[in-house]
């Protein structure tokens, strides 16, 4: 093999990519990474504006391909609860670790420090090429191989093209899938914040009309905030001064952490949700973000993504197993299918949330604090709930 030839071509470095050309590469193929940007590095002197909840399901899969030691010596943020409250309401939702026995119910991660430690094990792998800065421009099905060109002039033909290139992703396009998209029309603002009281290494979420707002637990005793907001309203906090911004803040969170001083800049991103039609093709499988969007409420988008890796993993090891070509279509198809039941039950589960949390109708908000009572005080149904959150 050349240059020129992989085994498995990767569009898109972001976690869930470069997870699964990690994972990928542990089985001996030789494997193209593409990514167009230039990849985010970590800091242990800035903390990165963007996190993610990592599940115990993703931390498993982040040990086995080397990265998660890199990462918990760095900065992570264990959180043992979580305290979840309606604002138009009395009802509340309370989850411990300890009562499933567990030491933490997952970590807050930034996601830059993902990035950089799954970088740092790539560029360790010799079967991992890394081409940065060079974006897909164009694929072309051949007899046995699918050939893909680069916008930096590349030509490079693999037998499996895997797209993790994120929610408008281009290899979707070019193999005519199309994806079924609801725009929330609301927007994900996040920043840091310093709060008065401490957050006890819980992950607070407060439901408001207008969306949820969580405060999620760093390392340092600081609070990563996800604030999802209609459109006109973000924009308004968006355009705030960091005073006034921290004053709605604060009164957001009734105060449940005492008052709040702004430590970052802040970012909005449009919330939408999404589902491709299938998740493969002839010789191309989609993967996270390329394959499913989801409203980042129970921040479980990134944590899908490595699902996504840790299937296709075992569904392509058990096709070469059967003497089967790595883009076998049955295989293909299966992978298809387990993850869409999977990923479309969590779509559908946190769209359902969503919608009925900012729900105004009376009855609606009667009936979501009786099932908020009703899931407290039901011990299965809490573990329920408590192992989606794990992953197990
Ligand atoms: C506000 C907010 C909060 C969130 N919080 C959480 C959370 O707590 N937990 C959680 O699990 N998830 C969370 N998510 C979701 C999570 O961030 C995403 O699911 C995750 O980042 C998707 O990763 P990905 O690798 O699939 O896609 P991306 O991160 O979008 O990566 C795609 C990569 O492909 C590259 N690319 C794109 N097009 C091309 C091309 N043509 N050629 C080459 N490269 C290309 C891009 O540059 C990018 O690097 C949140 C999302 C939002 C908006």
């Amino acid at each position: 093999m050349n240059d020129q030839q992989a085994d498995i071509i990767i569009i898109g470095a972001g976690m869930v990519g470069s997870a699964a050309a990690l994972s990928l590469a542990r089985q001996g193929y030789k494997i193209t990474l593409v990514e167009a940007s230039e990849i985010p590095q970590w800091s242990e002197d800035v903390y990165g504006l963007r996190v993610s909840a990592i599940s115990a399901a993703s931390e498993r899969l982040l040990i086995d391909i080397g990265a998660w030691q890199k990462i918990a010596e760095r900065r992570v943020s264990p959180y043992q609860s979580m305290h979840v409250w309606d604002a138009s309401g009395t009802a509340s939702l309370d989850f411990n670790a300890a009562d499933s026995g567990q030491a933490c119910l997952g970590y807050i991660v930034e996601n830059n420090l993902i990035n950089t430690c799954l970088l740092e094990q790539i560029n360790g792998m010799p079967n991992v090429k890394l081409i940065n800065g060079a974006r897909l421009s164009g694929m072309t099905w051949l007899d046995d191989c699918v050939e893909v060109k680069l916008d930096s002039g590349n030509e490079i033909r693999a037998t499996l093209i895997i797209a993790a290139d994120g929610g408008n992703s281009q290899v979707r396009a070019h193999c005519g899938i199309s994806s079924s998209r609801h725009d929330y029309q609301q927007t994900g603002i996040v920043t840091r914040v310093r709060t008065s009281l401490p957050h006890e290494h819980t992950a607070w979420q407060r439901f408001l009309p207008t969306g949820p707002l969580a405060f999620l637990p760093l390392a340092d005793g600081s609070c990563s905030i996800v604030w999802s907001a209609d459109k006109e309203f973000a924009e308004q906090l968006l355009a705030f001064d960091d005073e006034v911004f921290s004053q709605h803040l604060a009164e957001a969170f009734e105060h449940r952490l005492g008052d709040v001083e702004l430590l970052s800049s802040r970012a909005g991103f449009p919330l939408i949700l999404a589902n491709a039609d299938s998740y493969s093709t002839e010789r191309v499988v989609l993967l996270g973000d390329a394959a499913h969007t989801v409203h980042p409420l129970a921040g479980q988008g990134v944590n899908l993504g490595f699902q996504d890796v840790i299937d296709l993993t075992s569904i392509l090891f058990e096709a070469v197993q059967n003497g089967r070509d790595l883009a076998d279509p049955l295989y293909l198809r299966k992978y298809s299918r387990r993850r869409r039941a999977d990923a479309g039950m969590m779509l559908a589960g946190m769209d359902g949330i969503q919608r009925v949390f900012t729900s105004q109708h009376k009855s609606v908000q009667k009936s979501r604090n009786l099932a908020m009572d009703l899931i407290n005080h039901l011990p299965g149904l809490k573990q329920f709930f408590v192992n989606r959150a794990l992953g197990n």
